[in-house]
Parts: C-alpha cells; structure tokens; sequence
C-alpha cells in the first residue's frame, strides 16, 4: 500500500458522496434533471478514479486492455452526462454544440471497439509496444503503458475542447441573463476540469508525461464548486425558514388581533390544518386531527348539512366557499362563525387545496338578533297603536252581521212557534245565520293577525288577496272618514315571496296616512287610489296616491326615518317600519309628490321565484 492507493479511492468516495447528496435531493426535489445528472457525473468519476487505479497497477496486458476500455467509456458517459447537467443547471447554451460533443467522442471511441483488432491497438495506440514500471516519490511504483499514438486520437481532444467551448458560452449567457456567481463557479470549474483533465491525459497518451491518467483528479474542481453551491442552498434555506417561521408567527399575531383563524383543508389527504386561534374558536385540542367529519361534527346539527352542501359546491364550482355557522362548544355554548375560502387547483385543474379564515360573528349576531327584537317590538307597538283607530270601524263591521244572526235568530223563534213548526224556513235561516257569523269571525281573525306579535314568515302570495285583505280592515274606517278608497289591480299579477301579515301592515300604514292626508280636504275630493302593475324590472309595484297636500320638498328625504312625524298624535314609527319590512322582502319604497295634487307612496316585491338582486 502506498500513497497512490490511499488518495485516488478517496477522490472516488469524495466524489460518491456528492453524488449521492445531489441523488437524493434530486429524487424528491424539483427540478430534478440537474442534480440527478450531477449525481451521474460523480458516480461515473469515481468509476473512472478506480479504473485509473487498476491502470497503473496493471502488467498484464488483457487486464489493462479491459480497464482503458471501460475508461474511454466512461469518459464517454462524463462528458455526456456534465454536458446534460450544464445544459439543465444553466437553462441554456448551443444546443448543437450539446448534440456534436458525443457525436465526436463517438468517433474516436469506436477505435477501443473495432472488430479484429488485436488487444491495446484502440482510441490511443496503433500499435502496443509493452509496460514501464515508474516510482515517484515515496518511493512508490506505477505502471504505465507504452505504444505507437494513434493518430485519430485527436477526436477525444476534439469533444474536450468542444465541451469547453459549449461551457463557456453558456455560462456567458447565464452571466449575461442574471448575473449570477452560479455562472461563474460552477462554469469555471467544469472549464477548468476539463482543460486540466484534457491536457494531462493528451500529455500521458503522448508519453510526454510519466504519470498515471488523474482525470478524476481534475474533477475535484467540479466538486469544490458543487459542494458551494450545495452550501449556499443550505444556507439560504435556513435563512428562508428563518424568515417563514417569522412570517408566521406574524401572521398568527395579526390574524388573532383580528380574530380571525386560518385553515387549509388539503382535500386528497383530507386533513385540515388550522392556526392555533382556528382550533380555539372550534374547541379542537392543539394536537388533535382534524379532517372534514370532525370539522363538520364540531358544528351545529342544524347546520351540518348546509355547510357540507357548501364544500360541495365549492369542490364542483372550483370558486369560492362563504358560509356562516354556528358551533357547538363544549357545556352547550353556541359560536357564530362566518367562513371565507377559496380552492385552489394542480396543473391539470384538479382541485387540491381549500383554503380560508374564520371569524367569530357572535357579537354581531346578537346584536342583530337584538336589533330584530326591537323592531319587531316596534312594529307590534304601531300596530297596536293602529288598532285604536280601528276599534270603532270594527265595531261597526261586526255589528252588521251580529245584528244579522239577531234577527234571524227572532225569525227562526217563531217559525218554531208554528204548528207545525215550518223546518224548511228553520234551516235557511240557520243556514244565514251560519254565513254572517263566518262574516263576522273572518273580521275578528283578520284582526287577531294583525294584533299577534309573530315572526317573519314567506310564503308566494298574491298582491290582489293582499289588498282585498286590507280593503276589508279599512273599509269601516273609509266609511266613517268618508274617504274614496279604490284598488286599481292588474288582473294576474305574478305572485311574490313574502310574509302575508307583515305586508298588510305596509298596506295599511299607507292607506292610514294617505286617509290622514286627505282628511282636510272637501268630502268630494277625499279619494285614496290604490294602484298595483308589474314594473319594467320585473317586480310588482303598488302604488297608494292620494289627493292630500303633498310633501313639503324639504321632508321628502327624512320621512322614512325612524320618529320622524308631522302628527300631533303621531308616532312617526310607521313609515320607518315599513322600509323596514320592504328592503326585508327584497324590494324598495319610495315617495314622491304627484304632478297635479297629493302624494304617492310606491314600493316593489320581487317575483316568488325571480332570485333577489341587490
Ligand atoms: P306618523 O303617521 O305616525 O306620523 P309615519 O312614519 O307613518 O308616522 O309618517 C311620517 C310622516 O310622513 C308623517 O308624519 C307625515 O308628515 C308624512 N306623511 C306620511 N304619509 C304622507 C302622505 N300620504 N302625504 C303627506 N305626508 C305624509
């Protein structure tokens, strides 16, 4: 043993370590091409170390003649495989450059393979002369081989110097694109490597040179520049996790000043991930796994099915995802949340990844379940206040029929008292009887309705029974007011969504106001017209004109605020609420001054199923 047979397995396992790092950053990591055919190069070098190896302890010809063979080969698949990485690493160079240098090495290396050709006559020598034994320093020994050059040798040269050439230009190019030190480093070495490489086997195959071939010894510069680089990676992927980690830790800080949590469903793994605010929200422990059935068991069964309905839909539409939920905390506490998330899809459109933030709403709900509370207490307060005026037109109303069933009852008394006793007249006038007291419990139903305190409940009604509703409460008011109120309905109107109740209630603040108005003016002139059409955009319009005064200009803006009156037992609550109920069913209310006298009141409903358009 002696220093030769030390160093050169040492620069074949420099270079298998190398090429094994670049290997399996290369399998996992993207763009793979370049350090795969890195690794390539470093594994063929640490072959050709060994082959070189076998060449200078060699003296038997068929030994030596089979390991200058596989080492042409392999210099072959070097120069190959670096032209390959440099072409990959840089992203540019002359592809026909890339193309000519194995084409060239080819020529020269069919020389080692020529059928018929005795052993040693190949690339390097015509004729094989024999082996001379060396020592170098340390007292140490080499074999080397002696022969008539060939002289079609050159080709080899001829693919060196063409690779130098495609490495220079493209590391040029490179420079000149980003002016990056990659350019530089990496470039220079594998010149380097392959002048030094090159010109110490020409001067070995000329016998100018008594040493052994140390062509892997030149790529020792290829190594250094590499093993920077790789370095460099290192470092700036530490530095990059440094920064990420801190982005994060400023974005859990800023979203949870918000209030806001983060999530990311990876949908093929079906996993969620959430910042720790998002688990806190939901009541998910920070370890805990998390997937789409453990998500949607956190909320509340109510609304289980909606917001799996809007996952669904976000995974067929690729679009966004914005749902509002409650979830159900431990002890039975519910939160508001309000979601908003976005898919994100693979190359080929799959998607792969939702992604989104959480915000707690629950203060907002209440208080908007407060708000509704208090309107609702509102509305139920004008309506009671409205029912004075109507105590005495329903007094009247009912009257009519009770009086009806008193007489008729007198009539059926002595009927009876007839002998016989004529039945037949007996049951008509039950049967009368029967008709006004549905007369009279219709009224008394119509006004229990409008009286009890209820919620918003839609259905698809129409504006005509709506307002023959209304015509029937009003009518005894009409008659005491002596005031013309005429409904002007299209015949088959499209019905619309809405509460039947709450619009009656419009109806009626309306026509009260617009009676109020007319009040003052001569009998003959006291004319309500109720007008209902379908409108340009589709909705209904009903319009309540009147023959008043009008609205003095400078109340036109503030007559639907809340408290707002001109009344001296007015409440100035009836117009606010009806805005309220008609912005609530989707559509507008307005007033305007007529062009001759009085004014209209006009509102709109949008058709039952006609999607609402804000
Ligand atoms: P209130 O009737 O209790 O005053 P409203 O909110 O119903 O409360 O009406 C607010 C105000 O709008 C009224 O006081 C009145 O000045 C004005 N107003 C309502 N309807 C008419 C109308 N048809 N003509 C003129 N002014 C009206």
């Amino acid at each position: 043993m002696n220093w030769m047979t030390i160093t050169w397995p040492m620069v074949a396992a420099a270079c298998l370590t190398l090429g094994l790092i670049e290997l399996s950053i290369g399998l996992w990591q993207r763009p793979r091409a370049p350090r795969l055919l890195f690794a390539l190069s470093a594994f063929t070098v640490a072959c050709i170390a060994g082959l070189e190896l076998a060449l200078m302890q060699t003296d038997v010809l068929a030994e030596w003649w089979l390991a200058t063979r596989l080492l042409d080969a392999a210099v072959g698949i070097l120069l190959v495989s670096l032209t390959a990485f440099i072409w990959r690493y840089f992203g540019t160079g002359q592809k026909w450059l890339a193309l000519a240098i194995p084409c060239i090495y080819a020529i020269g290396l069919s020389f080692d393979f020529f059928p018929g050709t005795p052993p040693g006559v190949g690339m390097t020598y015509q004729a094989f002369i024999g082996f001379r034994t060396v020592e170098t320093f340390g007292g140490a020994t080499f074999n080397v081989a002696e022969g008539v050059p060939n002289p079609w040798n050159v080709f080899p040269y001829l693919a060196v110097l063409a690779q130098i050439v495609f490495v220079a230009d493209a590391s040029l190019r490179l420079r000149r694109l980003d002016g990056g030190r990659r350019a530089v480093r990496v470039g220079g070495a594998v010149v380097l490597f392959l002048l030094g490489g090159g010109l110490q086997a020409a001067l070995v195959d000329l016998d100018i040179l008594k040493t052994p071939y140390m062509i892997s010894w030149a790529y020792l510069a290829v190594l250094i520049a590499m093993s920077i680089e790789l370095n460099a990676d290192v470092l700036a992927g530490a530095r990059l996790a440094r920064q990420l980690q801190d982005r994060e830790r400023h974005m859990d800080l800023a979203s949870a000043a918000a209030d806001l949590g983060m999530w990311t469903w990876d949908i093929g793994h079906d996993t969620i991930w959430a910042t720790r605010h998002a688990r806190e929200l939901f009541g998910f422990s920070e370890s805990e796994h998390i997937n789409r059935a453990r998500f949607l068991g956190s909320l509340h069964p109510e609304d289980r099915e909606a917001v799996d309905q809007a996952l669904e839909d976000a995974l067929a539409t690729g679009g966004g995802y914005e749902v509002e939920y409650r979830v159900l905390l431990r002890g039975g506490k519910i939160r508001w949340m309000a979601a908003h998330g976005q898919i994100e899809r693979d190359g080929s459109g799959k998607p792969i990844v939702l992604r989104g933030v959480v915000l707690d709403i629950s203060a907002r709900r209440s208080s908007e379940l407060e708000l509704q509370q208090l309107r609702s207490e509102l509305a139920h307060a004008n309506r009671v206040s409205m029912m004075g005026q109507f105590a005495s037109a329903l007094a009247h109303e009912l009257s009519q029929p009770l009086g009806a069933i008193l007489r008729n009852t007198e009539a059926a008394e002595l009927f009876l008292e007839h002998d016989p006793p004529d039945i037949e007249e007996v049951r008509a006038i039950l049967a009368d009887i029967r008709q006004d007291e549905r007369r009279a419990s219709g009224v008394i139903d119509r006004l229990r309705a409008l009286l009890k305190r209820r919620s918003f409940v839609r259905s698809a009604l129409s504006v005509s029974d709506e307002l023959a509703t209304v015509m029937a409460l009003a009518r005894g008011d009409t008659a005491i007011r002596k005031v013309a109120l005429v409904i002007d309905d299209a015949p088959n109107l499209p019905l619309v969504m809405g509460d039947p109740v709450h619009l009656q209630q419009v109806l009626l603040n309306l026509i009260l106001n617009a009676m109020d108005a007319v009040e003052d003016a001569p009998a003959a002139r006291r004319k309500v017209t109720v007008r209902a059409r379908p409108n340009s955009e589709g909705a209904i319009e009903v319009a309540v004109e009147d023959s008043g005064p009008g609205i003095a200009p400078e109340r036109l803006g503030r007559l639907f605020e809340p408290f707002f009156t001109t009344k001296a037992k007015g409440m100035g609550i009836g117009l606010s609420i009806s805005r309220t109920i008609i912005e609530a069913h989707g559509g507008r209310i307005w007033a305007e001054n007529n062009a001759d006298e009085g004014a209209t009141f006009r509102f709109t409903l949008p058709q039952a199923g006609v999607a609402r358009s804000s």
